[in-house]
């Protein structure tokens, strides 16, 4: 591949002059130095988005220049040069962001502000348990750090290790540990941010100058501000704050195995009530083992594992478009659970035995025939060979890769995709509307022409209250088949609208989509969104469409 410049793209909102560029890269090499400016193209390559639809086309956003900070007084002077010069900017923590655009911008031409430079853990408070940390630390650098000082917290991690503790949470990602602590964003107490015209605040109880509660008390006095930063493009964050869990004694997974698809409902109020009372407060999982879907977990062991061949007489089923109740039958003579939830616990054994005990109880009262198990029982702390090989290690808070291993070339994918790009719906823990968006959204992927092959869509169990239902395509380097599934994926985001299931995170290629079903009152929400842009951001420097944000002022005065 060529070695060149990559030349400002005109036309994006921005117009950007290539005098006024090149005096910005003059004046942000001022700022951070010389070597923390990045202009050739195998530099800019590597700010790609490795997953992306657009992958080679003349859509595929790169930036024009990449820019490493060190400071937050250097990110204030860089605002002011770009506010001046018209520069649009792309903030990324450590750009791990991959199915969700990556560390690319929305808009081709920006110049990234890559902060991985600014890495300092500066806080961590073991007996408060909370952690405070700049926008490069990744969950490795946060879990090193608690293993060497031997901190006895415990971390909750999303998939990706590598990525930015605060970019997770900033992007609404989240982990799989206990329901206190998986949802990321939802975890963090106080954050620090730069706003466009380079004045700093710091939110929740920040504001009060020596504060000791800025990362124990999450609300500071009027309104808590903390949201406005949290998949916007309204400031760049520079420090956040995360309460962490005090290391257990020992984490338990119990298994739960059903063997009617009609056991469904009562298998998912009984795991709301046991979840919503905090009986069961670890990462609930559930998946059909008669479908071969193996839970979010077992996922990885597939991906990695021997290669299965289909039984023919299950393969007999699909081709004959057996209604997914049909396969009961099949799994009855075989053995096969039609559903298995695995629920976890934290704590300590005496008290997860009886937790266990009252699970089993209760399920056993709601579905006949529901038949129970233990599953893998570890102390605390884990010890380094199950850190380094357990495919359930993020559950004991431990960082690791390979969930990312189901979307490279493994066992049941020998094609290398290029990456993965979803659509995830949000429903209530309820399974009457499980039933009801897996037969919609099955029959949707098969006309849409993206169907998996998958016969029932298992949920996430993530969040607490929720359903997380993913529709999942492997984007690949025909950019036919790109352009199919995203357009495919936008449409099951409106179909999900019609339903009442809203979608929470987006590739940048389906942000306008999503934006767009936020319809009430004349899409009054998204319309505050540009209001409150165009009065933070007027010029529109921080990230520009970035979940289809403008600096549009369209509010009634
Ligand atoms: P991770 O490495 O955890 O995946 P990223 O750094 O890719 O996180 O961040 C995810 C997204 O969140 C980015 O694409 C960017 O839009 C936004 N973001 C990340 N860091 C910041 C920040 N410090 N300030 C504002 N927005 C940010």
């Amino acid at each position: 591949m060529a070695v060149g410049r990559v030349e400002p793209a005109e036309g994006q909102g921005l117009e950007i002059s290539r005098e006024a560029f090149e005096t910005a890269l003059e004046a942000f090499a001022e700022v951070v130095g010389q070597e923390w400016v990045f202009v050739e193209r195998e530099d800019i390559l590597t700010y790609r988005d490795a997953y992306s639809p657009f992958i080679d086309t003349a859509s595929e956003p790169l930036p024009s220049a990449a820019i490493a900070p060190a400071s937050v007084e250097e990110i204030q002077a860089i605002m002011r040069i770009a506010n001046s010069l018209r520069i649009p900017l792309y903030p990324i923590s450590c750009g791990r962001n991959l199915a969700f655009g990556g560390s690319a911008p929305n808009q081709p031409g920006c110049v990234t502000v890559d902060l991985k430079r600014m890495n300092r853990i500066i806080e961590v408070n073991a007996k408060q348990g909370y952690c405070l940390v700049e926008p490069g630390v990744s969950y490795y650098d946060l879990y090193n750090y608690l293993r060497e000082n031997d901190i006895p917290l415990m971390l909750s991690v999303p998939d990706p290790g590598w990525g930015s503790v605060l970019g997770n949470a900033l992007d609404k990602g989240s982990g799989y540990t206990s329901a206190r602590y998986r949802n990321h964003f939802d975890t963090h107490c106080g954050m620090e941010v730069v706003l466009a015209n380079g004045e700093i605040i710091r939110t929740g109880n920040g504001g009060l100058p020596g504060s000791k509660a800025w990362q124990t008390f999450k609300f500071g006095y009027g309104p808590e501000l903390g949201g406005l930063f949290c998949q916007s493009n309204f400031g760049i964050v520079t420090k956040m704050g995360f309460w962490l869990m005090p290391r257990p004694e020992s984490f338990f997974e119990g298994v739960i195995e059903c063997k009617k698809a009609d056991d469904l409902p009562a298998i998912i109020d009984t795991w709301a009530y046991l979840e919503n009372s905090g009986i069961i407060d670890g990462f609930p999982d559930l998946s059909s083992p008669v479908f071969g879907t193996p839970g979010v977990f077992g996922t990885i062991g597939m991906a990695t594992g021997p290669a299965l061949s289909p039984d023919p007489a299950y393969q007999a089923l699909v081709d004959a478009g057996a209604h997914w109740r049909d396969f009961e039958p099949y799994a009855a003579e075989r053995g096969i659970p039609f559903w298995r939830l695995r629920v976890t616990f934290y704590g300590p054994k005496a008290i997860i035995r009886e937790k266990w005990a009252y699970c089993q109880e209760r399920f056993a009262r709601a579905v006949a025939g529901a038949e129970f198990s233990d599953g893998i029982a570890q102390t605390f702390p884990i010890p380094e060979e199950v850190a380094a090989t357990s495919d359930i290690a993020t559950m004991f808070g431990v960082p690791m890769l390979r969930g990312l291993s189901t979307v490279a070339r493994n066992n049941f994918m020998p094609d290398v995709p290029r990456g993965i790009i979803w659509t995830t719906l949000i429903l209530p823990k309820d399974g009457h509307e499980l039933i009801k968006a897996s037969e919609t959204l099955v029959a949707a992927a098969k006309s849409l022409g993206i169907w998996s092959g998958l016969q029932f869509i298992t949920p996430y169990g993530n969040w607490e209250r929720n359903l997380k239902v993913p529709v999942v395509g492997l984007t690949t380097d025909d950019p036919e088949w790109n352009a199919k599934l995203t357009d495919g994926l936008a449409e099951i985001i409106r179909i999900g609208a019609a339903n009442g299931w809203p979608e929470f995170r987006s590739h940048p290629a389906l942000q306008e989509t999503l934006r767009s079903v936020y319809a009430f009152e004349g899409s009054s929400v998204p319309r505050l969104h540009d209001t409150l842009k165009a009065a933070l951001d007027p010029v529109g420097i921080i990230a520009p469409g970035r979940y289809g944000i403008w600096p549009r002022d369209q509010w009634e005065h």
